[in-house]
């Protein structure tokens, strides 16, 4: 018997068992590599909504909790994944400055935006009018933290590379049991997935498409990430990720025409050199209507939790979410309404 049988091994997945871990309970992960967002993400985290001028909900504490999260794992796998950069918006008019005080004055605000204004000159973009720093940003590399807790995962026999198969999923009076694995609780962690889950396939789950590049542009000399239509993000070597689009028909994880087109215009938008696209991804975000995570317990099995809906911003809130679900699991901790997946239950 196991405590937590974790569906999904994205950064909703990975953010729970790592808390589960910490909290001396056994976890098993069944994965079948059938979503990619997590893999393919920018790996951004930046605690302003810079096109509304507003703070990221809870942002401060949010950071703390990622800021500790991914030092611990870090330290575990023995490689480095949180790049803490400044992130620099590009402005395009003396009334785009303006704004930016005015936001920087705003006391929730105010630790997040630099007052000092940059006028650095960065070869192949033209910035008469400068721009503006946030603060406490950076990146995480989704990808070579997911590769290397697989590998963690496989040397103490944590994971099963499989498909959950929704049919074979029984309770039990103490907990549930799937095929010969008996758990305490079950947490689905499956992303955009979750559209198959019988369990939790009512709630309203939108996704929304997103594709990006990895460009080399040897005539840009970037070292920050650079936020405007999209962001340009420094790999080092004169390599780039750029990204992303936002598309809410196409829900498929398949690069197409029409983002490659989109992405090459606003990059020229940005930067005046030529560039060699290496490589095009495309992802779907589990996004939600109103924005908010999905996060809970199964009105009728007690055993079934969801941690979901992390939209846009998996890096900073799967951390935070996971921590909230555990503690709501086993310390009866009540969960913010705004994030309880209750908020969805039809009221008589
Ligand atoms: C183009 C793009 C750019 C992004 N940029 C950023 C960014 O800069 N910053 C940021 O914070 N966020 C970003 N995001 C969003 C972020 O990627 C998501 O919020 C996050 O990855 C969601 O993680 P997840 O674990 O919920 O889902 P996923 O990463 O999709 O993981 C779900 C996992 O469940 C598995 N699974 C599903 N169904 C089953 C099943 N039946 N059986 C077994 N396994 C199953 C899948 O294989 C997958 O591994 C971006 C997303 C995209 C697409």
């Amino acid at each position: 018997m196991i405590d937590y049988l974790i569906i999904g091994s994205g950064l909703a997945g990975i953010s729970f068992s790592e808390i589960a871990l910490q909290n001396n309970k056994s976890i098993l992960f069944l994965d079948n590599n059938s979503q990619n967002s997590s893999k393919i993400a920018g790996g951004l985290y930046n605690p302003v909504i810079l096109k509304r001028f507003s703070e990221v909900a809870q942002a401060k504490e949010h950071l703390l909790i990622m800021n500790q999260f991914f030092a611990n794992l870090e330290r575990k796998l023995d490689c480095k994944v949180d790049f803490k950069l400044p992130i620099l918006r590009k402005f395009f008019s003396i009334e785009e400055q303006n704004n930016w005080f005015s936001a920087s004055d705003k006391a929730n605000l105010a630790p997040f935006l630099s007052t000092n204004l940059i006028f650095k000159k960065y070869s192949s973009i033209d910035s008469p009018f400068g721009y503006g720093e946030v603060l406490q940003t950076g990146y995480i590399d989704t990808s070579l933290l997911l590769s290397k807790y697989r590998e963690y995962l496989m040397e103490n026999k944590l994971f099963r590379e499989e498909f959950f198969d929704y049919t074979l999923l029984q309770e039990e009076i103490d907990g549930i049991r799937y095929k010969d694995i008996r758990a305490r609780h079950i947490i689905f962690a499956e992303g955009f997935g979750m559209h198959s889950n019988p369990y939790f396939n009512n709630l309203p789950l939108d996704g929304t498409k997103g594709e990006l590049f990895i460009i080399k542009a040897p005539s840009l000399d970037l070292d920050v990430i650079m936020n405007t239509s999209v962001f340009i993000l420094p790999l080092g070597n004169s390599i780039y990720k750029v990204g992303a689009t936002y598309n809410w028909t196409d829900k498929t994880a398949i690069p197409t025409e029409e983002g490659k087109k989109e992405l090459v215009d606003k990059i020229k938008e940005i930067i005046n050199c030529d560039f060699e696209i290496i490589e095009h991804f495309a992802g779907v975000r589990p996004t939600v209507k109103d924005r908010r995570p999905l996060v809970g317990t199964h009105t009728s099995h007690n055993s079934i939790h969801i941690l979901n809906g992390l939209g846009t911003r998996g890096v900073m809130l799967g951390p935070a979410m996971a921590k909230a679900l555990f503690e709501n699991i086993e310390y009866q901790k009540t969960l913010d309404k705004t994030i309880d997946i209750q908020r969805f239950n039809k009221k008589s």
